[in-house]
């Protein structure tokens, strides 16, 4: 499961970096779209003009290829589908259980058949193996994850919160500040990259990751949807684009 989560992690920043370079591409491009008509306006020349149409050629085969790009990004993330988190837990459960080092419990709390949501099974999959490693790796004296879920309602509008809880060494407020900036890992074989996907993934669909935790006291980390099907998962990028995502 660990080496399958450092693949997909990799991909997602890859498809992070390449969302956010076409979309800086784009932005590039965009004088090479007008110079021409300004070259066109002012001069009768044709071997200016002729200039003009080789550099707004150039400028929209640029775009062409920025968007699709973007388009191939776009598209290695899947479909949506009903997931029932009682089931995820379980398979979550299914795929660490094999590794759990000595002394180390992983608790579910099912949630019941009635909750679920309408995302990428595989996105949340992978955010919830994300924490749950981290839960383990937190954890070398042993203790106990508890992953649980259950319905909020904030604003008017539903949630589902799944928590992820750990009995672990915790965090002091520097690192917590640190969690979601890409590579910061205190693992010496971490790459750092583990959390700043969980963000992107949950707050594609509108939702939010907030963090509990101290110093020898374990963490919490909540993981917020909103159960609400019409957020559209927006592009991956916009995280590079300003550092915190657009929420
Ligand atoms: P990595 O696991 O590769 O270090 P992450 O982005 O998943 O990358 O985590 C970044 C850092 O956040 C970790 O190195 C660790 O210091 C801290 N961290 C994450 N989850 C926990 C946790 N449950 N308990 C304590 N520290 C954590």
């Amino acid at each position: 499961a660990e080496r399958e989560l450092l693949r997909s992690q990799r991909l997602d920043m890859l498809a992070m970096l390449a969302a956010g370079l076409s979309h800086d591409l784009r932005n590039v491009l965009q004088p090479l779209l007008i110079v021409p008509d300004l070259l066109n306006a002012r001069s009768e020349d044709p071997k200016i003009r002729r200039l003009g149409e080789v550099i707004s050629e150039c400028g929209r085969r640029g775009h062409e290829m920025a968007d699709s790009m973007l388009q191939f990004v776009r598209g290695a993330r899947a479909n949506r589908e009903h997931v029932q988190l009682t089931e995820l837990f379980r398979a979550v459960k299914l795929l660490l259980q094999g590794s759990l080092p000595r002394g180390v419990e992983f608790e579910i709390e099912a949630p019941g058949e009635s909750l679920g949501i309408d995302v990428n099974y595989t996105e949340l999959q992978q955010t919830l193996l994300n924490l749950a490693l981290n839960a383990i790796q937190a954890m070398p004296n042993g203790g106990t994850v508890r992953l649980l879920a259950r319905a909020e309602q904030h604003e008017g509008q539903e949630f589902i919160c799944i928590e992820v809880a750990d009995t672990g060494v915790g965090m002091d407020a520097q690192t917590q500040a640190k969690l979601f900036t890409p590579f910061f890992t205190t693992k010496s074989a971490g790459t750092g990259l583990g959390l700043i996907s969980c963000k992107r993934i949950v707050e594609s669909y509108g939702g939010s990751i907030a963090v509990r935790s101290a110093p020898g006291a374990g963490t919490t980390f909540e993981v917020r949807l909103p159960l609400s099907p019409d957020v559209l998962p927006e592009e991956p990028g916009e995280v590079i684009a300003d550092g915190r995502g657009r929420r």
